[in-house]
């Protein structure tokens, strides 16, 4: 079997700022960034992963990805697939690295990456899509793969393997489904909060015209703002005209909308804070905007407070209104905590926060266990093709279940992968069916060349236009600059042809 030679590393960077894209309370200016990672080996089989960042930052990321990455040249692949479980806590307990986490912050994202890089590495050389090779797992192999430490006083090894077990009935029948139906997606992207009303309403209407009925909207800036958007967006989800030609309002009364607040036609509406207020603030605040019928606020607090949003999910309940969380959730401990305080109405696992599927994997256990619907964190870039993957394995092999549950899309950047996930009419996510696909994350050289940072052609461009309108803007402006900075730039010329003449 081949041994890990190498790997290539780089700072992917998407000018996502400029059209408002990803716009939150707390998130203002986002360049959607991904830190990215093949790992080369001795043959020609490769294995791709990638963090998700948000700009400034990602070359940290890539440095520690290249750290990470280092410990792994020259190890046979065989003996590292054979226990991916063993593979990761390898990978997290480097003496020396381990003390600038330990599994937290830039190392663990790092982490994820190389970790999900050697999962798409698995699943390519059996040739299989990466969701495929899990849940074709026997029960044992898949909880061998999962991360136990730390976790085992909220589920066991022996605990995992007796529900695994369990759902070995009704698997093959649960793929079959899936592959016919796909899995149900919300959208995120009509409620951002730096896009007018107009693009909202658009974008609303062509989300319910693709067939969506779970919608987020982003709040935490300006709660007058936010019920009058929130109310905007249940005027159009809430009126049956809006629904696609032949298809009539869902059952108000069906397993897929209970206690969702969903609206008369079916919709439900979510809204994401993004982790902007204190706990007492979150609770008023978001009392304020029970009119609009949130189904849940997600990151009403700091990720990290987990008794802080076990006081929200409490105060909020008479409201009918749940809490979500999870996409900056930095481990699996944050999560068993979540679950054994009764925090959170639904786990929002981050396919590249947590340190990769092995970590992923013991997050879905503890899910399962809890009882807790998994909705999976997407969006920005990478993200959609990864957790489609991941949601599969739960829904096939772990949960059993996705009649609740909602996987986050946004339709955006997924032209620069090889493997692009994609939706079908019922605005349900396609199963990846390519067995040369792996995790769908391998990017197009042509995107990696163009937007790498900073000497990609799309950077160096901007720099040129940005330095371009600079001097147009001065030479256009009134007064004494525009002769100056002439006089200036002809004394500089000269001065220049005379030294270079003196050499
Ligand atoms: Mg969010």
């Amino acid at each position: 079997m081949p041994k890990i030679s190498g790997y290539e590393i780089h700072d992917v960077r998407f000018p996502t700022s400029l059209s408002g894209d990803g716009t939150d309370a707390m998130n203002t200016e986002c360049d959607y960034s991904s830190a990215y990672v093949a790992l080369l080996t001795d043959s020609d089989l490769i294995g791709y992963g990638m963090t998700f960042t948000i700009g400034r930052g990602n070359d940290i990321v890539c440095e520690a990805i290249k750290q990470v990455s280092d410990r792994l040249i020259g190890k046979n692949t065989q003996v590292l697939f054979a226990d991916m479980g063993k593979t990761w806590e390898y990978m997290m307990s480097d003496p020396q690295l381990r003390w600038i986490g330990p599994e937290k912050g830039v190392i663990h994202i790092a982490s994820g990456a190389v970790n999900n890089a050697l999962w798409d590495m698995y699943a390519r050389s059996e040739n299989k899509p990466l969701w495929k090779l899990i849940v074709d797992f026997t029960p044992e192999e898949l909880v061998q793969s999962a991360a136990f430490r730390y976790i085992t006083d909220a589920i066991t090894k022996e605990e995992a393997l007796a529900m695994l077990k369990e759902k070995e009935v009704g698997k093959k029948e649960r793929e079959a489904k899936v592959r016919e139906l796909g899995y149900p997606a919300y959208v995120t992207s009509a409620g951002w909060l730096g896009y007018d009303d107009e693009k909202v309403a658009r974008l609303t209407k062509e989300a319910i015209a693709a067939g969506f009925n779970h919608f987020k909207m982003k709040v935490g800036a300006d709660q007058a703002n936010d019920l009058r958007r929130g109310k905007l967006i249940r005027s159009i989800i809430d009126d049956p005209q809006y629904l696609p030609k032949g298809s009539a309002p869902r059952n108000l009364n069906s397993e897929a909308l209970r206690g969702k607040n969903a609206g008369p036609t079916g919709a439900v509406l979510m809204i994401d804070a993004n982790q902007v207020w204190d706990v007492k603030q979150a609770i008023k605040y978001v009392e304020g905007l029970s009119e609009i019928k949130p189904w849940f606020i997600e990151e009403p607090t700091a990720p990290d407070d987990i008794l802080g949003h076990a006081a929200i999910r409490k105060a909020l309940k008479p409201s009918n209104i749940g809490v979500a969380t999870g996409e900056h959730a930095h481990n699996r401990m944050v999560f068993k905590q979540l679950l054994q305080a009764e925090a959170i109405d639904v786990v929002q696992i981050d396919s590249c926060r947590l340190a990769g599927v092995s970590e992923v994997l013991s997050v879905l256990l503890m899910a399962a266990k809890f009882g807790v619907p998994v909705c999976p964190h997407a969006g920005g870039v990478g993200l959609c093709e990864y957790v489609i993957h991941l949601s599969l394995i739960d829904y096939i092999a772990i949960s059993g279940s996705m009649e609740r549950n909602v996987l986050e899309f946004v339709d955006h950047l997924h032209e620069h992968f090889v493997t692009p996930c994609s939706i079908n009419s019922a605005g349900r996510y396609n199963v990846p069916t390519n067995p040369k696909e792996g995790y769908s994350i391998e990017m197009h050289k042509t995107s990696i060349a163009e937007y790498e940072w900073p000497n990609g052609s799309y950077w160096v461009g901007a720099r040129k236009n940005k330095a371009l309108s600079l001097i147009k803007s001065i030479m256009m402006s009134e007064g004494p600059v525009a002769p100056i900075v002439i006089i200036l730039i002809f004394i500089l010329s000269v001065a220049m042809s005379f030294w270079m003449l003196l050499l």
